[in-house]
């Protein structure tokens, strides 16, 4: 079987190399260069109870994610040489005030009959655990099992053990539509008009999958979030768990760097970083921990993210063009969710049944109108 995958972000690389592992001829065509996406610009949290804001299916899809990740990631750093840094030091999700506390309280109550590892703490507990944190802290939830990563790491791993298992991969390649007869595709044509032929296509193409021409009936609105980061020169160890607010994250990483994010912002296809977004996420970072107001300050990115309607991955095959797969709309989450996506389209390419239930993501729900989720937009 010869497979073509839209899109070297993490899932298109993510899926590469699961296809590649199944013996399947891979190649991923890529219009830029690899990984340099929202997949470059993420925080890296692996953390499925800050995430999902609520039970159901998308919150134990981020739980099944995580446990692939942590099924697959040793078996990952030996296929590709590159270790993406997936440190165990949980999340710490914190409440300034009575509405924030009873917010935390009822998630929870819900993560706990969920059977998710959850404990409440109160001010001075918070504190003992992380020394750094804003004395205006209340409350807060420790989610030991939730993680991060490298995103940069991790997607130059997935690349790097694809490559290894026979993937190719082809930057400067972009994909302008699907050549299609009778209801299946015969490969990809190019915008230099070369054509590729497959078996089987996958749109891994991030908030852009909805410019490939020829899925038109699928009805699928595939648009961008922008977020943006800001990155410190702090020390090593300076925060062990990664903290969340409903206003903004901190997430560490080993070499001493220190994100801060993000903003949920409506900006279309343009990745600017923007004075009303500094702002935002530099106060929220310093609500969270005060002394990084005397922390020397690195860079700032932005990034789009993969949004659809519903606010929920696009899994699955096309409903109109037979041997099409979907691995695109990861949205907020498609760090956490790129094993378990790279597993799934493998076991679909293989006639298997997935190891999740995909019904709430598989794109034929697009076929009658879905109810646009609000996303909260982030006032800067
Ligand atoms: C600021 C920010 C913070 C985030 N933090 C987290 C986090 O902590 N945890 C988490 O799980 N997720 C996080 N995310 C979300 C996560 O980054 C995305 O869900 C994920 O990167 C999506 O991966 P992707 O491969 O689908 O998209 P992308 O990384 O955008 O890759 C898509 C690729 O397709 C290519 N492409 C597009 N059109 C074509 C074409 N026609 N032909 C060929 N190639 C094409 C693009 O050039 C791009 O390289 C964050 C996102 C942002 C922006």
């Amino acid at each position: 079987m010869k497979a073509l995958v839209i899109g070297g972000g993490i899932i298109g690389a993510a899926v590469a190399w699961r296809l590649a592992c199944e013996r399947v001829a891979v190649a991923v065509l890529e219009r830029g260069r690899l990984g340099q996406e929202a997949s470059w610009a993420a925080g890296g949290l692996i953390a499925p109870q800050g995430e999902a804001d609520r039970p159901g299916p998308f919150f134990d899809l981020c739980m099944k994610a995580k446990q692939a990740f942590d099924a697959l990631v040793e078996r990952l750093v030996r296929e590709s040489g590159v270790d993406p840094e997936y440190d165990k030091y949980g999340v710490l999700y914190v409440a300034f005030n009575e509405e924030e506390r009873e917010e935390l309280k009822a998630r929870a109550r819900w993560q706990r009959e969920a059977n998710a590892v959850v404990e409440e703490l109160d001010a001075r507990e918070a504190l003992r655990l992380v020394p750094s944190l804003s004395r205006a802290v209340l409350h807060a939830l420790h989610m030991p099992t939730n993680r991060r990563l490298d995103n940069r790491k991790l997607t130059q791993a997935y690349v790097n053990a694809a490559v290894r298992a026979g993937a190719e991969f082809r930057e400067g390649a972009c994909v302008d539509a699907l050549v299609t007869s009778g209801g299946r595709a015969s490969g990809v044509r190019l915008r230099d008009g070369s054509v590729a032929e497959a078996d089987l296509v996958i749109i891994a193409a991030g908030a852009w999958s909805g410019e490939i021409r020829g899925l038109e009936g699928d009805s699928i609105r595939f648009f961008p979030v922008r977020g943006q980061i800001l990155c410190f020169d702090a020390r090593p160890g300076i925060l062990a768990p990664s903290l969340f607010s409903t206003r903004g994250i901190l997430v560490p990483r080993r070499d001493g760097r220190l994100l801060a994010g993000s903003v949920f912002e409506d900006a279309g296809y343009n990745k600017s970083v923007t004075l009303g977004g500094i702002r935002h996420v530099a106060q929220a970072a310093c609500e969270l921990m005060p002394a990084l107001s005397q922390v020397a300050f690195r860079e700032a990115w932005a990034g789009l993210r993969p949004a659809t309607d519903d606010l929920m991955p696009v899994i699955g095959p096309s409903p109109t063009v037979s041997n099409v797969l979907y691995a695109s709309g990861h949205f907020r989450s498609g760090i956490m969710l790129s094993a378990l996506t790279g597993e799934v389209i493998a076991d679909l390419a293989m006639g298997r049944k997935p190891v999740v239930d995909l019904g709430p993501f598989l794109p034929e729900r697009y076929r009658s109108p879905v109810p646009r989720q609000r996303f909260k937009i982030t006032e800067v």
